[in-house]
């Protein structure tokens, strides 16, 4: 019986520092092996059409005040021509390449050359070298977490120059918003074929590469796991953190400038935007080792939906709020701001202590408090290809004994405060809650799936003890 119980410690342990073991869940981890038809339209779909909505989305604010309709019925009441609003489209610039490659070059050097010194005097940082989750093949990768510093380094420089030495506009991003986004296309498409090619002739680990032997389903959901170049240059971290999250804060003070100078004001709604996405991009930052045992690090692979995905969608579509407010500066009555912002800081601090509390109850395998209170959990287990049975827990208290993604939730919230700060006139802006809403419920889905086949008839009891994916009593 000692001996029984002494293995399941043991072996507890080993669960936790291999929140997701080696060759357990080989089979479902990350992306499929094999494409079923759906998948596959799903794929085609995006590849075709994701990069013309971005395109379709900031072209509407260029030149059709951030209408969704006027350019379709335009085009559909023969007033315009295709060809029209391609002309009228700004083409790639000399200066936007200079700027662009400019920046990506700064975050590459900040990311790979300055060794984080933030964990050194902020307490409760955890940054430096740390360790990510154990991947399929069993490697377990360390990254040099230094994503705040090179945040707070890249804004302070940024204020420096708006205050004091004005080597360039604060406009800067506004400006050169359309030759940008071609640069951000060149770089996505560049570093995604590129990872399809490493994948394929050099892999940093070839046990971690999935081919399911479908060109477009490969290149857009990755072959590689962790492509690295060098020890330390892991693309999945730098290009999911850097330089698109990076530059989400600064693209929004660009607004913000582009404001003052049109209206000469900078409205509270604009403000709303900034402060309250400033928040979640610190969050991100500041949680940026806890974000390596989170699913896009532990179980995407690196192909077009992150490499392109971060270098085009997240800065240019998780920028609109920022943009439709340039075009349409909306002030908001005190009551309507208020209650913006109270939306905004309630959905941010359920997304954190949700998050917070499963992170201190894995991390003490349940020896905490939630709540005041010692956490209720389910027992489960699963076993590996090779037969060892691993235990792990599924909390059922706090606000994981709500709903099963009760963080989705908080984000979803944070996500409406930032859309409903731009009023009601336009559909533009509320894209980002449409979006969000697809891509966390998908998202739920997915991870369900790949919970219930990994604990079984334990996951079972555990949905029967939550029943509610995110909102108790409705979904
Ligand atoms: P979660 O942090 O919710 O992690 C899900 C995993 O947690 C499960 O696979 C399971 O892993 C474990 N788990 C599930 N239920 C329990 C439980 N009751 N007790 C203990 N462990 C449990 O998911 P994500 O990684 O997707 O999200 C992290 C955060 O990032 C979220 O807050 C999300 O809102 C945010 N996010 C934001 C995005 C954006 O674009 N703004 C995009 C994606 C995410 P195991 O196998 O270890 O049991």
């Amino acid at each position: 019986m000692a001996t029984h119980q002494e293995k399941k410690l043991a072996e507890g342990r080993k669960h936790q520092n291999m929140q997701n073991d080696t060759k357990a869940s080989q089979g479902q981890w990350g992306r499929a092996w094999e494409v079923d038809w759906f998948s596959l339209a799903s794929v085609l779909f995006l590849l075709m059409f994701a990069p013309l909505i971005v395109y379709y989305f900031i072209m509407s604010c260029a030149q059709y005040q951030c209408s969704l309709t006027d350019p379709l019925l335009d085009l559909l009441m023969g007033n315009k021509h295709l060809s029209d609003i391609w002309n009228s489209t700004p083409v790639l610039t000399y200066k936007a390449a200079g700027i662009y490659s400019l920046w990506v070059t700064f975050q590459v050097v900040l990311y790979v050359f300055i060794p984080d010194f933030c964990h050194k005097f902020l307490p409760g940082y955890v940054g430096g070298v740390q360790e990510g989750a154990v991947t399929p093949a069993g490697v377990v990768n360390k990254y040099e977490i230094n994503g705040l510093q090179a945040w707070i380094i890249t804004h302070v420089l940024w204020f420096a120059n708006a205050a004091c030495f004005h080597f360039f506009s604060p406009t800067i991003m506004f400006d050169n918003w359309i030759p940008l986004l071609w640069c951000a296309n060149i770089l996505g498409y560049a570093v995604s074929t590129f990872a399809m090619i490493k994948g394929y002739f050099f892999p940093t680990n070839a046990k971690d590469c999935k081919f399911t032997g479908n060109f477009f389903y490969d290149y857009m959901m990755g072959i590689e796991f962790n492509p690295r170049i060098g020890k330390w240059f892991d693309f999945k971290l730098f290009f999911n953190g850097r330089p698109g999250i990076v530059a989400w804060t600064l693209i929004n003070l660009s607004f913000a400038a582009k404001q003052q100078e049109l209206y000469g004001e900078v409205t509270n709604s604009m403000v709303l935007v900034n402060v309250l996405q400033a928040i979640y991009v610190v969050d991100f930052f500041w949680n940026e080792a806890w974000y390596l045992k989170t699913i896009d690090i532990c179980h995407d692979h690196f192909g077009w939906y992150l490499g392109w995905g971060d270098c085009v969608w997240l800065p240019y579509l998780y920028t609109l709020q920022g943009l439709y407010l340039v075009y349409h500066p909306v002030q908001l009555s005190t009551a309507h701001a208020v209650g913006v912002l109270v939306l905004g800081l309630l959905g941010y601090y359920i997304f954190r202590m949700t998050n917070h509390q499963k992170d201190l109850f894995r991390r003490t395998n349940g020896k905490c408090r939630i709540w005041g209170k010692k956490p209720e959990y389910i027992e489960c287990s699963y076993v590996s290809v090779d037969g060892t049975k691993y235990y792990s827990k599924l909390m059922t208290s706090g606000f994981w004994g709500w709903a099963r993604h009760f963080n989705y939730t908080g984000d979803l919230m944070g996500s409406l405060a930032y859309c409903l700060a731009c009023g009601f006139e336009h559909v533009l802006p509320y894209f980002y809650i449409i979006y969000m809403t697809i891509l966390l419920t998908h998202r739920c889905i997915r991870d369900e799936h790949r919970c219930s086949s990994k604990y079984g008839k334990e996951w079972k009891r555990y949905t029967t003890a939550v029943p509610y994916r995110l909102l108790p009593g409705v979904f």
